[in-house]
């Protein structure tokens, strides 16, 4: 019953709700530009006051950076916990020529709001504000689960705040699932939960020859060269048909779940979709995987660059010395980012010819693939509460590339987790014109009142 009144205060304050949700969208929370540092702060405390005012009990987290909004409601011990993550800062919104109408005054055109953070990522949390007022209000201040919420400022430019509050106060974020509300549909009105996402090493090979650039006259047929000791380092890390050649490279690889691998291949995205996104004639690649396994479930490894040599007009005829290369690999549960570099440095050692000497080195920190799985309470609950918002069985994704806090969650908090959002494609997420239909804002707010009893109920 309760939950059906809390539906009912959703559907009758959802003028109440867009306008919180569009006052914080004209708060310009541009985390990477230290002249909003105050306007994220601003963003932090308006969470603190509305989350506060909706029931939970909610504190700043600081630390060397933008604070983290922390709330929480445990009234309901023996019920189990969920953990919903977000974020309040934005992309800065330049170039401003192209936004249509000013990005930090939002303004609804058929149904769409536009506006800086419209759908990345305000109109997620700003949905979970109104759930849990609903929620809170149809219950008689009571939720059906235990709640935390962690919104962060740091999202957009990386930031260590949130990290170290999650390593710090593990115990006390103890919860049944983690739900990352920062994404979003990746086919028009059909739901997604992302249910996995990529790790990454990314590494820089020297190779050096001879002490300084030689005549290749002179010296060619003696000379050893860095160049073309690349191009052989290269042919030896990955096979034309895409398979990487490292030995032990695939060892801990584990395999989708045919669960995943049903919903992909229902999942409307095409090949043809891919070619024109990316303007390439044919899609590489192993062949004996279908091409969303290949994008979400298969590691793989790709050269960025070659820096050196003579790359100028006309000719020049020089062995050079030295050339630079830049290596990264995308990786999938459970291989161990270190192992694989150490697997990377020596098998790129081995491909070293006669008279060149290789550095690997790794740049940036490693990040590690973290695999949600699809069988715990959180992502059923979730799947569910998808359904019924939208009225269509969610389809499972995975992201290609890494998400940080994912890492840090998986890592310390050993719980199940899901990742979703409600924006819509073409959302325009870092661009001019962000937008957010209204419709999407709405429902998702039903989805998270029915994510809150569904839960309830599959882990009860
Ligand atoms: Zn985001």
């Amino acid at each position: 019953v309760s939950r059906e009144q809390a539906i009912e205060l959703a559907r009758k304050g959802r003028d109440a709700a867009l306008e919180l949700y569009f006052q914080s969208l004209r708060i310009p929370s541009v985390s990477a530009l230290p002249e909003h540092a105050a306007d994220c702060r601003r963003n932090a405390d308006f969470l603190v006051e509305e989350l506060g005012r909706a029931g939970l009990t909610v504190r700043l987290v600081e630390g060397d950076g933008h604070p983290t909004v922390y709330g929480e409601w445990l009234g309901v011990p023996g019920k189990p916990t969920l953990l919903v993550y977000g974020h309040y800062d934005v992309q800065p919104p330049d170039p401003l020529e192209e936004w249509v109408t000013p990005p930090f005054e939002p303004t609804v055109r058929d149904g769409v709001v536009v506006a800086r953070g419209a759908e990345d990522s305000k109109g997620n949390h700003m949905a979970v504000l109104a759930a849990v007022r609903h929620a809170m209000a149809a219950g008689g201040g009571s939720l059906p689960i235990n709640l935390k919420v962690a919104i962060e400022g740091e999202e957009e430019g990386g930031g260590n705040v949130l990290p170290t509050f999650v390593a710090r106060e593990a115990a006390a974020l103890a919860c049944d699932c983690v739900l990352v509300l920062d994404g979003g549909f990746v086919v028009p009105g059909v739901p997604c939960l992302e249910l996995a996402t990529r790790g990454i090493v990314y590494t820089e090979v020297e190779i050096t020859g001879p002490a300084i650039d030689v005549h290749s006259g002179s010296y060619g047929g003696v000379s050893p060269n860095p160049f073309n000791t690349a191009g052989w380092i290269i042919a030896g890390l990955k096979s034309p048909d895409g398979k990487v050649l490292i030995p032990g490279f695939y060892d801990a690889v584990r395999e989708a779940p045919e669960a995943e691998l049903r919903s992909w291949r229902s999942s409307g995205i095409t090949e043809k979709q891919i070619l024109e996104e990316t303007g390439a004639p044919e899609l590489a690649g192993e062949d004996e995987y279908p091409m969303l396994v290949r994008m979400w479930a298969r590691p793989t490894l790709d050269v960025h660059g070659i820096r050196g040599g003579f790359t100028g007009e006309g000719t020049k005829t020089v062995i050079p010395a030295r050339a630079v290369m830049k290596v990264s690999m995308r990786l999938v549960a459970d291989q161990d980012p270190l192992r694989i570099f150490q697997l990377f440095k020596k098998h790129v050692e081995s491909l070293a010819t006669a008279g060149t000497r290789i550095q690997v080195r790794q740049l940036g920190p490693p990040s590690s693939p973290v695999n949600f799985g699809i069988d715990h309470p959180g992502a059923r609950a979730a799947a569910a509460a998808f359904e019924k918002a939208w009225g269509k069985p969610v389809m499972y994704t995975r992201a290609g590339g890494s998400i940080p806090v994912a890492e840090d969650f998986a890592k310390h908090l050993r719980t199940g987790m899901v990742g979703c959002g409600f924006s819509q494609p073409g959302g325009r997420a870092h661009s001019p014109n962000e937008q957010m239909p209204l419709d999407a804002f709405h429902r998702g707010t039903e989805m998270l009142i029915h994510l809150f009893w569904e839960f309830a109920e599959l882990s009860g």
